[in-house]
This record gives C-alpha cells, structure tokens and sequence, in this order.
C-alpha cells in the first residue's frame, strides 16, 4: 500500500512515521483498525472533519473532501449542517511531539 504525506503528498516508504518533505506526522502509518475519531491538527483544510473520518474509517480523504463538497451542494446545505455537528462533536487530535506517543500507536 502506497504512503503519501496528509500535508505535502509526498511518497513516504511503508512504515514511514513522519514526512521526510515537511516533518508531519505521518498518521496513516498507524494501524487503522481501534483509531479514535478525533479531528487531525496536520493535513486539516478546514476542521479536519474529512480527515478525521477518513483516517478512522480507512477511506481516501480526498474522497471523503469531494463527496463532502458536492453533498453541500447538492443536499441544500445539509452535509454542511453535519460537518458543522461534526465539527463541534468530534474532539480535536491532542498535541503529539516526536518520540511520545499515545499508547497504542
Ligand atoms: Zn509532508
């Protein structure tokens, strides 16, 4: 499976825990099975809502970003109204430095 940086997009080698480009975290590297739902503070475009769904769930973000744009379009505004829910909802990522991690990752 191919690792790409949440921030810059750069290829990482499997296993990568941070970007070799921009110094990010790299949290796809962790396990996605057991992950909090929590709202990413690296890679975020606006809250980290889509982030935060697509590193839980496995799903691509740019993905979970289109069908998020295009359901705020198409749904009069009622995918906006659920990011909103979701971004109140959904607690922020706590602050990660290098070389302390939270237990399981
Ligand atoms: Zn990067």
């Amino acid at each position: 499976m191919a690792l790409y940086c949440h921030r810059c997009g750069t290829a990482l080698p499997s296993g990568a825990r941070f970007c070799s480009n921009c110094g990010s975290v790299v949290a796809s590297a962790a396990p996605a099975q057991g992950r909090h739902l929590v709202r990413p503070r690296a890679g975020r475009q606006i809250a980290g809502v889509c982030l935060g769904l697509a590193q839980a769930y496995g799903w691509d973000v740019a993905l979970v970003r289109v069908l998020t744009v295009v359901g705020c379009l198409f749904t009069g505004g009622l995918v906006g109204v659920a990011y909103l829910a979701a971004w109140v909802g959904i607690p922020e990522e706590p602050l990660v430095t290098p070389g302390a991690y939270p237990p399981g990752v």
